[in-house]
Order: structure tokens, then sequence, then C-alpha cells
């Protein structure tokens, strides 16, 4: 299921979960991916921040990535409390998410702040994981696509391409509901998403992988999977389970 040349990525967001036992979820993950599927397919997990290290441990010499969940724009400075992206490379992560729904609705993070961030990742060396979604009145008024182009025009920095920028599309109403929007919705937004991307950065945009994310379980990975324009899954609840989690993976097995 690679689509036009773009190598799918599964990515694990494991939010404020996890203790240092938790990483035997990380080895089990790493143990559990057949040879054959990781020439399909990248696998990220994104721990919080204070697995980061160990977890990095526990995939070396395996194709598995680690990433972070957040970082602060800056390089360094007085900001009590914040890791920046050279922080996060430092420690071996390669990716990082930026703007998840979270961040917006509980810190306040703004479309502004995400392209900065985003600029924090790509000069460190990570790609930046950046996230759009409506919520669930937007989706009813009818605003979906407004609000998600919008976040995207803002969020993506200039001179984005495939290598540093991936996209995650997150409906704010599906995060940890166990509702998913149609195969048909998902593939309408990730075209328009598509579509922007090409006036931003123009042809790079074909490159830049657009991941789908909001209660993707094993059940239903292979179906979203799918659908056009998705090359591959965001996934919080059912990446804490080695299982859950290589059973979406394998969505990509022939
Ligand atoms: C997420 O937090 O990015 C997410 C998609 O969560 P869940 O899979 O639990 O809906």
């Amino acid at each position: 299921m690679t689509k036009a040349g773009r190598r799918p990525l599964v990515a694990g967001n494991w939010k404020m979960n996890g203790l240092r036992s938790s990483v035997s979820v990380v080895e089990a993950v790493r143990n559990g991916l057949s040879p054959d599927l990781l020439c399909d397919v990248d696998v990220l997990i994104c721990p919080p921040s204070t697995l980061i290290s160990s977890c990095v441990a526990a995939v070396y010499g395996s194709p598995v990535a680690i990433g972070g969940q957040n970082l602060h724009a800056k390089r360094n400075g007085a900001f009590t409390g914040s890791i920046s992206a050279e922080m996060l490379a430092d420690l071996g992560a390669s990716y990082v998410i930026v703007g998840h729904s979270e961040r917006r609705a509980y810190h306040h993070e703004t479309d502004d702040g995400v392209h900065a961030k985003a600029l924090g990742a790509r000069r460190a060396g990570l790609c930046g994981i950046i996230c759009v979604g409506e919520t669930q009145d937007e989706r009813e008024e009818g605003r979906t696509l407004d609000i998600v182009r919008a976040q995207l025009a803002i969020g993506v920095p200039k001179g984005a391409t495939g290598a540093d920028t991936v996209i995650a599309y997150e409906p704010v109403w599906a995060i940890g509901t166990g509702l998913t929007p149609t195969p048909a919705d998902i593939a309408e937004v990730h075209a328009s998403l598509r579509e922007m991307l090409g006036q931003l950065i123009g042809p790079e945009a074909a490159k830049v992988r657009i991941l789908y994310g909001g209660s993707v379980k094993p059940g239903n990975a292979r179906e979203l999977m799918a659908v056009e324009n998705v090359d591959g899954a965001l996934v919080g609840g059912a990446s804490l389970v080695a299982d859950d989690f290589l059973g979406i993976v394998n969505a990509y097995a022939r």
C-alpha cells in the first residue's frame, strides 16, 4: 500500500503514559516486527521524554525509530521545564510530534507556534509530524476543510520536504473516542491537504506523507490505511499494547 512512492509510517503516541517498565513494550514491538514488513513500512514510537533514552537503547540496531511528543521552538534558554529539538536529537530521537490537538487544547498552542516548532525540529534534523484536525462542532458546521487547510497553511514552514515533514490528519472528535470518519470523509480531507501542500511547497508535496490518526485499531487499520492519500497512521491508545500496535503495522503486510 505504498502510494506514489511514499513509504508508509505507523507512529505510536504514548502521550503521558509509561514508566521505565514500559520499555518492554518497545522491546516487544521490535521483536514482533517481521523483517519482510520492515521493507515496506517505517515504524515509530513516541514515548514520554523521560523514556526516550531507554527506548532508543531498546531499539538499537533495529529499524524502529523513537520520537518526541513535543518540543520548545528555541534551541536553549530560560524556559523552565521545556525540551528543545536539539535535546531530543541528542537522545537519539529522529521525529517529533508538533501541534497535537491535546497541546493545542490544553496548552493553547497556536498555528504560529506550530510553525515555529516545526522550524525548530528541522533545525535539529528531526522530522516534524505536524498535526491538524477539526473539532466536532467545526465538522458539524461544515468547516472541516477550511480549518485543516488553514492549520496547514500557517503551520508548515516554507521549503518543507518529504524528508523533514509529515502531516497527521487527526479529527479531534475521533481521538480516543472509538469514532472514525468514513473512508470517503478521510479521502476528501487528505486530498484537500495534498492539494494545499502543493500550493505551499510545490511538487515536493507529492513526497510528504499524510497520516490518519484517531481511534486506529488493529480491526480498522487495513480499511483506513487503504484510503487514497493515507500514508500511515498516528496511533494513541492502541500503541500502548505491543500486540495492538503490531496489529496496526500488520495492515501493511502483503
Ligand atoms: C492520538 O492521540 O494522536 C490518537 C490518535 O489517539 P487514539 O489513537 O487513542 O485515538
